[in-house]
């Protein structure tokens, strides 16, 4: 058995034999700052006495292993991350003693001294499979239990777990110990602890089934900037939103939300225990999409309170369906129950444009993936499983109704509340509530992977009216499913208001059903043909849609015209995707965003287009057309800043935007005269993050040298400080300063998860060709073993982000070809090679285009 992995079939050989009736688990926070002590006493039965079977526990130096009283010897029994456990009885007691390491890496026990203050913060992250790096476990979320911790930390701590905190202890030696009330029945993966010396805030959200205890942490040097009247705000309209929708209280009693550092995702629905990244407690202006987004993971979190941690998939086959439920969920809240009224349009601009890449990438799969072991949960643990899920439980609501939809989720909560069960128990809860068949459904839309591609067709007459119109359906050659997709149809026409300035008008919609190649859409023959004719108009399907000739002429001299935000990210996300298919020259993209963008709404739309610009400037531009391209799209940040309404998001994302190309003397002498405030624009504070951006690109120039930003590490003495001057290190365009860069990110093992991130983020650069091209090696040499050194967490983040893409050319495909027959690294880490070879082919097509005028 290798290593840490753990398959489908063991974990369901066991849970037929096992019932696990009690977790205790002990943990002395005070041995060391490297170790902490853990003690497990696990009672469960066996229902064939005299079996054999294992409990999990990752690198661990164990002192005592005993099971119904028998000492075992942990140098027998302990091996590969197991414990073997032979002649069982009816009635089980295993009790292991050990000793384990805090982590740095964000999984397991992460341990975190603060910069500021040398405070000490722990937090622990079990999913997937991480609970046993903190304690002896069977690690599967079918076997559920109940658990009490008992933890010894220095007294003045504030320790949290998924039961309400008691009262501390005291014990001698300025130490004290928390002892929990027993859980609910639970999944291991959503067990949790977090300890140090965080700030607490409690309040009381009191409902329609009573009242909810509501925590909120963070580390001390950050209190200035939990603003936790709106946190607490938007987690009571959650609340009650839930409540009422899913028709079953909260099952978990109190509520606490723990923000935490070097977080390595957004959050983490540990029961009644949520964790969060505690960068969403900014300390400069950030941009409404950030709140909305903030918002949306609140009550993503709070969402899987019911599905995922009251009802738990009985394997990770079912991860998918966890978290596109939670993420459609938290989206549908935010619509019905908060300000983010129109957070739908903000899901199309951005969260939705990844499940498209993703789907279109060599790796893609089925949303509902075969999860055979955990090493495949963790490559499938991907936009597929999050984006694209969300987006195709939105069409199955269009399929069913909501209102059917959500009476068989209640049925379904009743059912199987504190169990597990399988997607085939939803289908079945819905089938009953809409009387509609959904296993045709199911298999098209879940068990197959790819995204079609919706175009019209249409023929008109002499006077311009639609003679023949119909949607064509194609999907790629390597994943040729057709789907049944619900769609409306849009006819807009450009008609000028009473100011005599023309808008885009819908004068017609239709909502029809596509299937197969071809579906005719008789109700619109002998309409006018518009000025812009769009499919897929409300956003209800999951499909690549093409504009034609006149609606992208349409768009491309007036986008802004069109003043509904949803049809508008329809228009941009087509656009931005004919781009990427090589069907439009990213030249007219950036066109299309200068002239569009100054007028954007949404607040996804303001702050996410002008990062798709920048991707079509640097990487999908033709290389004759690039430098050319580039001083219009710096030009054009330039004009669109100075026109910005100040103090508004637009100023805030241009300066920022225009900050990421700057590369002529005129525009790095801006950047400079903002650090030193001899350049202002009206409204805009150059507060400390947007300083590390602009010294950030200044270091990318080649003007701005470690002098500079030690100087601003002076300023700035936090943990975000150090990312930010590593980041800004590593931008620098020479060999030395990317050879330590890439030392400390791919080579060292020690550097904390968050600031590895921040380096392989920034390495990297435009205009850096030279000094980036000995990395292609390098980049193929640590590929061939960095899982196996970094972990899956570090690994997953260099391959994906190191990869030289900035070097795009034949020559690369070739080289990548050649070592991806050849390298003996395992699938996981070739999987991230091949996404990579796949952005460089895309490219080069894209560049392709661009070059024929
Ligand atoms: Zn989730």
């Amino acid at each position: 058995m290798p290593g840490t992995n753990l398959t489908r079939d063991e974990a369901a050989t066991r849970a037929a034999i096992l019932a696990v009736e009690s977790y205790t688990i002990d943990l002395d926070l005070t041995v060391s700052d490297k170790v902490f002590e853990s003690t497990t006493v696990i009672r469960f039965s066996c229902s064939e006495p005299g079996a054999s079977t294992f409990a999990d526990l990752v690198d661990a130096t164990i002192h005592e292993v005993t099971l119904n009283g028998r000492a075992l010897d942990p140098s027998e029994v302990y091996r590969d991350s197991r414990i073997t456990l032979d002649g069982l009885e009816a009635d089980n007691e295993l009790r292991v003693f050990c000793e384990l390491p805090y982590s740095h890496t964000g999984e397991g026990l992460h341990r975190f001294v603060d910069p500021a203050d040398g405070r000490v913060y722990l937090y622990s992250q079990f999913e997937v499979p991480d609970a046993r790096r903190v304690y002896t476990t069977f690690e599967q979320p079918d076997l559920k239990s109940t658990f009490t911790f008992n933890v010894t930390a220095p007294e003045g701590w504030k320790v949290v777990s998924n039961s309400p905190s008691p009262a501390p202890e005291a014990l001698d030696e300025g130490k004290a110990i928390w002892r929990f009330e027993p859980t609910k029945r639970m999944s291991t993966y959503i067990t949790a602890l977090v300890a140090g010396e965080y700030h607490e805030v409690q309040h009381t959200y009191v409902g329609k089934h009573g009242e909810i205890p509501l925590g909120h942490y963070c580390r001390q040097s950050l209190v200035e900037f939990l603003d936790v009247d709106e946190l607490v705000k938007i987690t009571e309209q959650g609340f009650a939103f839930f409540e009422e929708a899913f028709d079953f209280p909260y099952p978990f009693g109190k509520y606490d939300q723990l923000y935490v550092p070097e977080y390595n995702m957004g959050a983490m629905e540990n029961a009644g225990c949520i964790t969060l990244r505690d960068e969403y407690l900014p300390r400069s202006r950030q941009p409404r999409s950030f709140y909305e987004f903030r918002c949306s993971v609140i009550l993503h979190e709070m969402a899987h309170m019911w599905f995922g941690d009251l009802v738990t998939m009985k394997w990770w086959d079912d991860l998918w369906l966890n978290e596109s439920f939670a993420e459609w969920a938290c989206y549908h809240a935010e619509v019905e129950a908060t300000e983010f009224t129109d957070s739908w349009t903000g899901f199309a601009n951005a969260r939705k444009q990844t499940g498209y890449r993703q789907d279109q990438l060599p790796s893609t799969h089925p949303i509902a993936a075969d999860n055979h072991d955990l090493q495949a949960v963790e490559v499938n643990f991907d936009m597929i499983t999050y984006a694209k899920g969300a987006s195709v439980l939105k069409q199955l609501v269009a399929w069913v109704g909501l209102e059917d939809f959500q009476a068989g989720l209640q049925q379904y909560f009743k059912d199987f509340a504190y169990g597990n069960s399988e997607f085939s128990d939803l289908l079945a809860a819905l089938e009953k509530s809409s009387g509609r068949e959904l296993g045709g459904w199911a298999q098209e839309w879940l068990q197959t992977a790819g995204v079609n591609t919706l175009t019209a067709e249409f023929e008109t007459d002499a006077d311009g009216r639609y003679s023949s119109l119909a949607v064509r359906q194609c999907a790629h050659p390597d994943w040729p499913t057709l789907r049944r997709h619900r769609i409306g149809v849009g006819l807009y026409d450009a008609v000028p208001n009473s100011q005599g300035e023309d808008r885009l008008v819908r004068r017609q919609y239709v909502e029809i059903d596509v299937e197969g190649e071809l579906t005719e859409i008789p109700e619109l023959v002998g309409a006018q043909q518009p000025d812009l004719l769009l499919l897929n108009d409300s956003d209800l399907t999951y499909a690549k849609i093409r504009l034609d000739q006149r609606s992208l002429a349409t768009v491309v001299n007036g986008l802004s015209k069109l003043d509904d935000s949803l049809a508008r990210a329809l228009v941009w996300g087509a656009a931005w995707d004919m781009t990427r298919d090589a069907e439009m020259r990213a030249s007219d993209f950036v066109a299309l965003v200068l002239r569009n963008i100054g007028a954007e709404t949404d607040s996804w739309g303001v702050s996410r287009i002008p990062t798709y610009a920048a991707q079509a400037v640097n990487h999908f531009s033709a290389k004759a057309n690039r430098p050319q391209l580039r001083a219009e799209w710096e030009r054009g940040l330039r004009d669109l800043l100075a026109a910005a309404e100040p103090g508004s998001d637009h100023q805030l994302t241009f300066a920022r935007s225009y900050a990421g190309i700057a590369h002529s003397d005129a525009a790095i002498a801006d950047l400079e005269a903002l650090l030193d405030g001899s350049l202002t624009f009206d409204g805009l504070a150059v507060d400390q993050d947007l300083r590390w951006v602009l010294l950030t690109s200044l270091a990318a120039a080649g003007v701005a040298g470690d002098d500079r930003i030690d100087e601003e590490l002076g300023r700035d003495h936090t943990i975000s400080g150090q990312e930010h001057a590593a980041a800004a290190r590593a931008a620098r365009p020479d060999a030395e300063a990317k050879a330590t860069a890439w030392e400390a990110a791919i080579t060292k093992t020690d550097t904390p998860n968050e600031t590895q991130r921040s380096i392989i983020l920034s390495f990297q650069r435009p205009g850096q060709d030279d000094v980036l091209a000995p990395y292609v090696e390098h980049y193929l040499t640590a590929a061939d073993d960095i899982w196996e050194r970094l972990g899956t967490q570090r690994a997953s983040t260099a391959l994906e982000f190191i990869f030289p893409r900035q070097l795009a050319s034949p020559e690369l495909l070739e080289r990548v070809d050649a070592w991806l027959e050849s390298s003996p690294a395992n699938p996981a880490a070739k999987r991230y090679v091949r996404e990579g070879r796949a952005d460089v082919a895309r490219a080069l097509a894209a560049q392709a285009r661009d070059a024929v005028d």
